[in-house]
């Protein structure tokens, strides 16, 4: 049987993002025909951790994840990060594509917590958990590479 991965929904289209729209990935016709095969497992971890759509954004601060009012949403986040974790090791998900510079999905950078739209190194707390469990993270920065083992498999 294919590998499964775990997908942001919003790199499918789904308008889950914290301004209700959706970040659709270029190569979606890609994406789409792995869903057609049932390889994709979809998540996104804010609105599985209970948070609404739209909401307020926010940024990571260290541990914390906290809105640009000051609301701490770390608990939201952390629960959303549990569930996407959840799902990959229910399906035996050993990769995931996740949307870039997000505070739950980004796997390289993300922004610096002032609001200030400065990137820094760092991982959203999705894509932190799932690193830490030998989960493979992309972002569709990286789709080529994704594809490697994809389509290995
Ligand atoms: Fe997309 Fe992840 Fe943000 Fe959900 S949490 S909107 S899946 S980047």
């Amino acid at each position: 049987m294919s590998e499964k991965i775990l997908v942001s929904a919003c790199l499918l289209g789904h308008p889950v993002r914290y301004d209700g729209k959706s970040v659709p990935l270029k190569e979606i016709d890609w994406l789409q025909q792995l869903q057609q095969q049932n390889r994709l497992v979809i998540v996104c971890p804010e609105q599985a951790g209970g948070l609404p759509t739209p909401r307020d954004p926010a940024e990571r601060q260290q541990d914390k994840i906290i809105t640009v009012n000051g609301q701490d949403v770390t608990q939201e986040f952390d629960q959303g990060a549990q569930l996407a974790l959840k799902l990959c090791l229910q399906h035996d998900i050993k990769i995931a594509l996740l949307k870039a510079k997000s505070p739950s999905c980004g796997n390289q950078q993300i922004y610096n917590g002032q609001f200030n739209n400065t990137l820094i190194a760092g991982q959203g707390m999705t894509a932190e958990l799932l690193t830490k469990h030998d989960i493979k993270v992309y972002s569709e920065l990286e789709i080529e590479l994704l594809k490697q083992p994809i389509n290995r498999t």
